[in-house]
């Protein structure tokens, strides 16, 4: 006993932070779904767009495949943090070069790990196969909460490498990589959750943040909108890569992918191989009503 508090004494303030920190990050199941939880409410209280008929269907889906990606992560979840360690352990990278504060080392963590997200984004837009394996995070006609977790297994794939590569130049030790992650799960529920912000907050918020309202542009069923606002926690890679929208008009927003609006495509068995379906898509078939599920007149 007298062991244990003299321990807990001499554990120094980063250690805690880094300890209650790790319990909150993304690895842990309980923080996803309270946040998921609390912002399902909020969303039912504060609508942005009434639900269609096929919501219920689509809820199931979507929780069906965010359990498969937390299962995933169980099993490679890991790497990125291993990573950090190695790299604090071996004094490698730029803050460790720099002998930064604690302080310096959240800064350039969080920047560089947010500008690598922001690259490995937008090239999931932009080269054709791996779009292919994004539209399944696309082509939900109604966005909300469980969307941003409604991903292709393989893009969890996608991502590790990046972040591998940012811990590694920028020298991001588990404590600022915990953080990140927390901090972008909790925004991964925020932005896709249906509700918005009032104007004149969204507007002071979104000059460094990705707000709800600046990440449902992205959702767009128009591909000049849907390519756009990629960013993750900060908007100033899309400023700063002139990719930058100052919408939505959520009048004429209509979320999805053409030609991706099927029963069949939109189940679970349909998203998990669309990416190997490249006739998918094709023709384009008309938008879906955010606000009745219906497809346009
Ligand atoms: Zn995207």
């Amino acid at each position: 006993m007298a062991l244990i508090c003299h321990w807990s004494i001499e554990m120094n303030v980063m250690e805690q932070l880094t300890a209650a920190i790790a319990l909150a990050e993304t690895h842990n199941l309980l923080f996803l779904l309270a946040i998921v939880a609390i912002v399902f409410l909020f969303e039912a209280a504060f609508p942005l767009f009434r639900y269609g008929r096929t919501h219920v269907r689509n809820l199931i889906v979507n929780v069906a495949i965010a359990a498969i990606l937390v299962g995933l992560d169980f099993a490679v979840g890991s790497i990125s943090p291993h990573g950090a360690n190695f790299v604090t352990r071996t004094r490698f990278g730029l803050s460790n070069w720099l002998g930064l504060s604690p302080l310096g080392q959240l800064i350039l963590g969080v920047l560089g790990i947010d500008l690598f997200q922001f690259l490995a984004h937008m090239i999931l837009h932009k080269y054709r196969p791996l779009w292919a394996f994004h539209r399944v995070h696309h082509c939900d006609n109604q966005v909300d909460v469980t969307t941003g977790f409604r991903k292709h297994p393989a893009e969890l794939l996608w991502k590790i490498p990046w972040y591998i590569a940012a811990i590694a130049l920028f020298g991001v030790p588990a404590w600022v990589l915990a953080f990140y992650l927390a901090v972008s799960t909790l925004n991964a529920a925020l932005e896709h959750a249906n509700f918005r912000l009032p104007a004149t907050l969204d507007r002071w918020l979104r000059v460094v943040y990705v707000t709800p309202n600046m990440h449902k542009v992205h959702h767009s069923r128009l591909q000049p909108e849907t390519d756009s606002n990629y960013g993750d926690i900060l908007s100033i890679w899309d400023r700063l890569f002139r990719t930058y929208n100052p919408g939505p008009r959520f009048d004429e927003l209509r979320y999805g992918l053409d030609g991706l609006n099927e029963r069949g495509k939109q189940s679970l068995g349909g998203l998990l191989k669309m990416p190997f379906m490249p006739s998918w898509g094709k023709p384009a078939t008309l938008g879906i009503d955010n606000r009745t599920g219906e497809a346009d007149a």
